[in-house]
């Protein structure tokens, strides 16, 4: 008899996380999944808490509820296990000032690496191949200490990539870009999940999430406000309602998802 077909588990689900400090919840009852080969945008305005909802699903800060990474339990993986799987982008990545692009880059083959730490042919051609991927092959031998803002995007995107995750979870990584760069790394996010990556993507702008985005997320003061299609977030009720009367949605000329502008 033919094995049943099992639907593949999420490669991230958060159940009913709840992150406080003291009696204020940062994060209050979110749940989400993230699947292979898809995009899921988290958007919301300062201070929705998602930034917190990124380091909690990632294991940087303590919360209650449930967070499972490829069908296990977060917090039982040791930290090689996780991050052969998982790579982060976080919203400010920190790295010594003095270390080139390809050292921060060959830190994601870190996980990857045998006992002995030596890294392989196929090690420095992964390096390779992910600073040509996320653009940094003019500045790979610069130091940190002399890039631009989002040259340095790039440098931790390229150590992301380093990593060959199933789920990436990045943290703002366009913020500050501009418009070109903006839909590169946007493109980019999406080439990956045409190859079966997960990606969860904190963006601060709702026409490019919901142009680039499978589904999107939408919280406000901790809270999960509604999650989707871009067309069935990005509304006038639900931008509306979070961010302030100042927005109108209107359909992309081209294709038609929603696209926010502001009100005359
Ligand atoms: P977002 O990324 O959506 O802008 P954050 O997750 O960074 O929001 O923050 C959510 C809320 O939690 C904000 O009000 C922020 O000030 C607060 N917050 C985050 N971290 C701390 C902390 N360590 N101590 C106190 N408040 C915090
Ligand atoms: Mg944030």
């Amino acid at each position: 008899m033919a094995a049943p077909y099992l639907e593949p588990a999420p490669l991230l689900e958060v159940r009913d996380l709840r992150v406080a400090i003291g009696a204020r919840a940062l994060v209050d009852g979110v749940s989400l999944e993230v699947s292979a080969g898809e995009v899921v945008g988290l958007v919301g305005p300062n201070g929705a808490g998602k930034s917190t909802l990124m380091r909690a699903a990632t294991g940087g800060r303590a919360g209650t509820g449930e967070i499972r990474v490829h069908g296990r339990a977060l917090a039982s993986y040791a930290k090689r296990d996780l991050f052969r799987i998982l790579a982060v982008v976080q919203q400010l990545p920190e790295a010594p000032a003095t270390m080139t692009v390809r050292d921060l880059v060959l830190l994601g083959r870190f996980p990857h690496l045998g006992l002995l730490g030596r890294e392989s042919a196929r090690d420095l051609a992964v390096v390779e191949a992910s600073i040509v991927r996320a653009g940094c092959e003019a500045f790979a031998d610069r130091t940190l200490g002399t890039l631009s803002g989002g040259e340095r995007r790039r440098a931790f995107i390229a150590r992301a990539l380093a990593q060959e995750p199933r789920l990436l979870l990045l943290d703002e990584p366009t913020a500050n870009l501009d418009a070109e760069a903006h839909a590169e790394i946007l493109a980019l996010l999406r080439r990956l999940a045409g190859e079966s990556v997960g990606v969860l993507v904190v963006l601060h702008d709702l026409s490019y999430a919901a142009a680039y985005c499978d589904r999107m997320v939408l919280m406000h003061e901790g809270r999960l406000v509604v999650e989707g299609p871009p067309a069935r977030v990005v509304t006038a009720e639900h931008i509306g309602a979070v961010y302030g009367r100042h927005v109108r949605v209107l359909p992309h000329p081209e294709g038609g998802a929603p696209l926010v502008v502001p009100a005359l």
